[in-house]
């Protein structure tokens, strides 16, 4: 009789103390918040997930600080990138993903269709193209359902929805995109994050500094671009959230010296996402922003909002 109620208060003190209680949201922690947007999504009430990189901060920079390393190893599971996106996390995450699960998404997601820089570099910058992006939501749910068996199927329901919204996306991009007079269909910007943007939706993609920002630009990084500007005669440039805009506004600075004439047409989310809570603040929200940006700025008209997104746009209080 003893033994039965010592084992079952061991027991009980397991399932207060143990890491993994089968009702309790799993962990997870994602670098940036594109990847962190799917898997909350995907995750629903069956995951836990934080974002290690937030608004505003260029992951290429990213080094750990000692509150990170708490953050990452709390969590049961972390999902990044790969392909060098975020600075220097790779060897904390080798260190990590010894009792952890620890996957790069994108890398598992995407092994062909990837852009290379002239050195051979794949240039990360995939969640640019909806259509490439969305590989990554069954992936995240394959994760996030092993770690959680019971919410597996409701998790894989969540992300067969949430493609359908995202092959509506990339539809609406591109009919809104396709918009833009031909000769205008040039993207100039601060640092090469918009290829796979360029190449999916039909632009040419000008930029001042390469995939990464670790390198600052050169004075003739800056020229260049401007004699491209005054060259194509594009109408407007734009900055991005996460760079400082002084080499966009010394690219403007030199194009009107040479007697050209373009504005700034705003900023745009290239490797984060907007502030949480904002509209911006999820992967949806963001491109939708970023597009509405450019096409303003390029004589484009926003195509019909996707029915299949027009619950997201009533969640997020935007216009349909
Ligand atoms: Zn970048």
């Amino acid at each position: 009789m003893r033994h039965v109620r010592l084992a079952g208060l061991v027991m009980g003190a397991m399932l207060l103390a143990g890491p993994a209680r089968a009702a309790d949201p799993v962990p997870v922690l994602a670098t940036v918040g594109m990847i962190g947007d799917l898997a909350a999504v995907v995750g629903g009430d069956c995951a836990a997930v934080e974002v290690l990189i937030g608004p505003g901060n260029d992951p290429h920079l990213y080094q750990p600080r000692a509150s990170d390393i708490a953050r990452l190893q709390k969590a049961q599971v972390i999902l990044h990138q790969g392909f060098n996106l975020e600075g220097r996390l790779g060897e904390v995450l080798e260190r990590l993903q010894r009792d952890r699960v620890v996957v790069a998404v994108g890398e598992a997601a995407v092994p062909a269709d990837l852009l290379l820089s002239a050195h051979g570099a794949v240039d990360p910058h995939l969640w640019m193209d909806v259509a490439i992006w969305a590989r990554l939501v069954p992936q995240i749910a394959a994760v996030l359902g092993t770690e959680r068996p019971d919410c597996a199927a409701a998790i894989n329901a969540r992300a067969d929805g949430f493609g359908q919204e995202l092959g509506a996306l990339h539809d609406w991009v591109q009919a809104t995109l396709a918009s833009i007079p031909e000769g205008r269909r040039v993207l100039v910007t601060a640092h090469d994050a918009f290829g796979y943007f360029a190449r999916a939706y039909g632009l040419r993609e000008v930029a001042i500094q390469g995939f990464s920002t670790e390198s600052e630009a050169s004075v003739a990084d800056i020229r260049a671009v401007a004699d491209e500007v005054v060259r194509s005669g594009v109408p407007a440039v734009f900055v991005e959230s996460t760079i400082n805009p002084r080499t966009v506004q010394a690219m403007l600075e030199a194009v009107a010296a040479q007697g050209g004439k373009v504005s700034l047409g705003g900023s745009l989310f290239s490797d984060a996402m907007g502030e949480v809570g904002t509209p911006e603040g999820s992967y949806i929200g963001m491109i939708r922003a970023n597009v509405l940006t450019i096409a303003g700025a390029l004589g484009g008209q926003p195509a019909p909002w996707p029915a299949e997104l027009a619950a997201w746009a009533d969640r997020h209080g935007v216009a349909k």
